[in-house]
């Protein structure tokens, strides 16, 4: 009983984390452009990427974060960003507000390893609490708005990837979530899957991340809907 009344007593259903509980505990974050003093130092971290993320040009080393698996083999060197936004900084004001009031999503598993459904797996638990945004998971394609698409696309998944997609009502939108459905991540491309969701079905936006953090997830979602992330 007495966490009933402390409940009722604190009015608080649902919190976010507090910000400074932000890093590293809820996210391994992301590198970020960084300038180096030499082009040779630049081209040495660059190098140190299994995944072509990292791109020296000069003195600066650029990342295309759809590729990164969060190695962290750069992160001694490499400039380091800890928030969650890490969906396309663009992405609300693209997509305005024509999914503000309720959204449903289908989510194919398009081959992935376990990670990325396993941070999915959590938004409709306690503390993500996915529903508080009005957005719901749907088991079936023909009431979804978005398409949520996690693992590189195996050969076997393409087909029924793009089955889904058709019986989706328009406007439809698709996001791809983790390396593999981003860029193909470590899978893809290959004999065994494609180079990511986009070789399947039109993607609308990724959230990169090797599985990226719940709340990135529902960062992107929002996003989709013309909406911040959560606080
Ligand atoms: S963390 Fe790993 S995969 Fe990501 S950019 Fe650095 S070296 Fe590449
Ligand atoms: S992005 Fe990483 S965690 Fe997600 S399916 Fe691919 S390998 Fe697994």
């Amino acid at each position: 009983m007495s966490w009933f009344w402390r409940g009722l007593r604190a009015g608080v259903l649902t919190e976010g984390p507090a910000p400074e509980a932000l890093p590293e505990s809820l996210s391994p974050g992301l590198p970020r452009a960084t300038e180096f003093s030499t082009p040779a130092q630049a081209a040495e971290i660059a190098a140190r990427c299994p995944t072509g993320a990292l791109e020296a040009q000069d003195r600066v080393v650029g990342v295309q974060p759809d590729r990164c698996v969060d190695c962290m083999r750069c992160k001694s060197a490499q400039e380091w960003r800890h928030d969650v936004r890490w969906a396309h900084p663009d992405a609300v004001e693209r997509f305005g507000s024509r999914f503000k009031h309720s959204i449903h999503v289908r989510i194919i598993d398009a081959g992935d390893c376990g990670s990325c459904l396993n941070e999915l797996a959590q938004l409709t638990g306690p503390s993500y609490n996915l529903h508080r945004f009005g957005i719901f998971i749907t088991p079936t394609p023909r009431q979804a708005d978005v398409l949520l698409v996690v693992g590189p696309v195996t050969r076997q998944m393409a087909g029924p990837l793009k089955v889904a997609y058709e019986a989706m009502p328009s406007p439809k939108r698709v996001l791809a979530v983790g390396a593999c459905a981003a860029s193909g991540g470590i899978f893809g491309p290959s004999v065994m899957s494609a180079g990511g969701a986009a070789d399947a079905v039109p993607v609308d936006l990724t959230v990169p991340g090797c599985p990226p953090p719940p709340l990135a997830i529902i960062g992107a979602l929002r996003a989709l809907c013309g909406q911040e992330p959560p606080a």
